[in-house]
């Protein structure tokens, strides 16, 4: 496969075309980025932790039946993937009560979220990722009601499937982003899952294995991305089925240095409709909320991230 010319640069990936026809190169760069890129840094090999984790995840979901649009990895930090239009959403599921919805909601962090709850905020960082609701995603056209019932339980799908392959390494997946897009018809799982896109507490130590140690400077955040990295992609997780046992053992947090990237064999592309349908959706406010106080420190901007 050729890189062909760049077709798009966000915060910390770039897209490119192929030679491929329906193909395209995602490349995960080492810049990092938080509160609507008001921080940014450069940070060696961040790229590459984020690739291997994401390739990791997209497979593992592929072969437990979710659409994505994962292919291969080319090297440590670019993933061949099929060519989806996006949905300029950002699907946000949460299990337990931290971030943004403690800042603008009277819930006390860590709280757990029984059933998990779905937000889902425009993808416009002109607007800072405004909230939306089921009513505003239609009449904005951004998603049929039918499309965006399916985004829903594919996001409950993959919840479940994450913090079963989290617990079974001692982490709590306290909440995670997802977009999706379209190929033809279809819709599929895009983007990355990563540490950046997704909040890890150690169920032991309750310390945080994710962006939040760059965001409020909680530690060293290679020595955290490395290690996490290491965790997630142990390869007992990766043929971790859908049932694990009952008590997932707890492994300490290892220092050693990330494993080579996963080469990948595309899976089938079926879908098992698992999830239960949803109950909890993006809250009618639109705005955010009051502000509470909270343990943790929270950035100037209620919706900067
Ligand atoms: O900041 P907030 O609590 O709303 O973030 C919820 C989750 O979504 C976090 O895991 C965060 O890393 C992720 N997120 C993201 N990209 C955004 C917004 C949130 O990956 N633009």
């Amino acid at each position: 496969m050729k890189q062909k010319n760049l077709l798009y640069t966000g915060k910390a990936k770039s897209v490119y075309r192929t030679d491929v026809a329906g193909q395209f190169i995602v490349e995960f760069r080492d810049d990092i980025t938080a509160f609507d890129g008001g921080k940014k840094d450069v940070l060696k090999n961040k790229g590459s932790y984020n690739a291997e984790v994401s390739a990791f995840i997209f497979e593992y979901l592929e072969k437990h039946g979710v659409k994505t649009h994962f292919v291969e990895m080319l090297d440590s930090r670019r993933m061949v993937v099929r060519e989806l239009l996006m949905i300029p959403l950002e699907v946000i599921v949460r299990n337990v009560a931290a971030g943004s919805i403690v800042r603008n909601y009277p819930f006390k962090e860590g709280t757990t979220l029984d059933p998990p709850v779905i937000v889902i905020d425009y993808k416009d960082d002109s607007r800072h990722d405004p909230m939306l609701n089921d009513d505003l995603i239609v009449a904005l056209k951004l998603a049929t009601a039918q499309e965006l019932a399916e985004i829903k339980k594919i996001a409950l799908t993959v919840n479940t499937l994450l913090v079963k392959l989290m617990a079974s390494q001692g982490i709590t997946l306290v909440d995670f982003k997802m977009e999706f897009g379209r190929s033809k018809k279809t819709i599929l799982l895009g983007d990355e899952i990563s540490m950046d896109s997704m909040r890890l507490w150690d169920k032991k130590t309750g310390e945080s294995l994710d962006k939040d140690v760059y965001r409020f400077e909680k530690g060293d955040v290679m020595a955290t991305y490395n290690s996490v990295t290491a965790r997630i992609t142990k390869k007992e997780s990766a043929k971790t089925s859908a049932k694990p046992k009952a008590k997932a053992s707890v492994k300490k947090t290892t220092k050693t240095p990330a494993q080579k990237p996963v080469k990948a064999v595309p899976a089938k592309m079926t879908v098992k409709a698992t999830a239960k349908p949803v109950k909890v959706t993006a809250s009618k406010a639109g705005k955010p909320g009051k502000k509470v106080p909270v343990k943790k420190p929270a950035p100037k901007t209620a919706r900067k991230r």
